[in-house]
């Protein structure tokens, strides 16, 4: 580790700089989880790799060695005059100065991948963990054409995102991660492989993302505002959570569920993503 770490600090102490902690600054200081998050997204020269927060570049130095192209997108003007003078000579490199959640990725990937006939299409990054949640759900609702995300989250935040249906960690995320993709979690960091070391232990996960829907729904939007209505008092049975909006009564979720096979006193978390499927295109008929 000592190596890596001794670097990032000599880049900071020569750019006058302090990791700035509210865009989320912990750098990784440890060379084998960079080669190994690089290696587990299976990173190769037909890739388009997307980095988010690249922030002084340890992890961009490993994609720019394997990927066809790197584009990077960093919001810290400091960090971005690190990384250019860092990897200007990289022909395979391009920075993009600006917040990820502003950023038109869809056509920033037509273009790229156009223009140096790259194959397929992977995000890899250490998150800035002030905007997991959003950054994922960016990635998967504006169904890019990326075939994986392999991303350092928070711990708790991985065993959320990863969850199945009926874990401690489930939550209306987590059916959302499901809908789009075949997420696992691949390698376990703790908080002092980072500098500064955060309060919090790290996983890398990944997000396979698939062709299709894992089910068929009438109305996307129908049925993620029924999971988020579902969990958004966790504790109460489906009947009482379903019916707090007034839009549907009791009875009526006691005939769906009756229809469906499933218990009246059932619960948000005990519910599979192809049952809100189906209680869903119920409603919405
Ligand atoms: N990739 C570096 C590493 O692993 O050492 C830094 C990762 S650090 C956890 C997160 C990075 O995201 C920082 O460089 C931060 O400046 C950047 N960042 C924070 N908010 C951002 C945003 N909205 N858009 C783009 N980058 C952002």
């Amino acid at each position: 580790m000592k190596s890596l770490e001794n670097e990032t600090k000599q880049i900071l102490k020569e750019n006058n700089l302090y990791a700035n902690k509210k865009l989320g600054q912990n750098f990784l200081i440890n060379q084998e989880i960079i080669e190994n998050i690089v290696l587990g997204a299976q990173v190769n020269e037909n890739d388009l790799v997307i980095e988010i927060g690249p922030g002084l570049g340890s992890l961009t130095s490993e994609l720019l060695k394997k990927a066809g192209r790197v584009v990077c997108i960093e919001l810290d003007t400091n960090m971005v005059n690190v990384l250019n003078k860092r990897f200007k000579e990289h022909s395979n490199f391009r920075l993009i100065h600006e917040d990820v959640l502003k950023v038109d990725l869809k056509s920033i990937i037509k273009e790229e991948t156009e223009t140096y006939n790259l194959k397929s299409v992977k995000v890899v990054a250490n998150l800035p963990y002030y905007i997991t949640t959003p950054i994922i759900m960016k990635l998967l609702e504006e169904k890019l054409d990326i075939s994986s995300i392999t991303v350092m989250v928070q711990k708790e935040v991985a065993q959320r995102l990863t969850a199945k249906p009926g874990d401690e960690y489930t939550g209306a995320i987590t059916y959302a991660i499901n809908y789009y993709s075949e997420p696992c979690i691949l390698i376990e960091v703790p908080r002092e492989n980072f500098l500064p070391a955060p309060e919090v232990d790290s996983s890398v996960m990944q997000l396979k993302i698939l062709q299709k829907p894992s089910v068929k729904v009438k109305n996307e939007k129908e049925l993620f505002e029924i999971i988020k209505l579902s969990f958004m008092q966790k504790r109460k049975t489906l009947v009482n959570s379903l019916s707090s909006n007034g839009q549907i009564s009791k009875e009526q979720i006691r005939e769906i569920l009756e229809k469906l096979g499933m218990d009246e006193k059932i619960r948000a978390e005990k519910i599979t993503l192809e049952q809100f499927a189906k209680i869903s295109d119920i409603i919405t008929q």
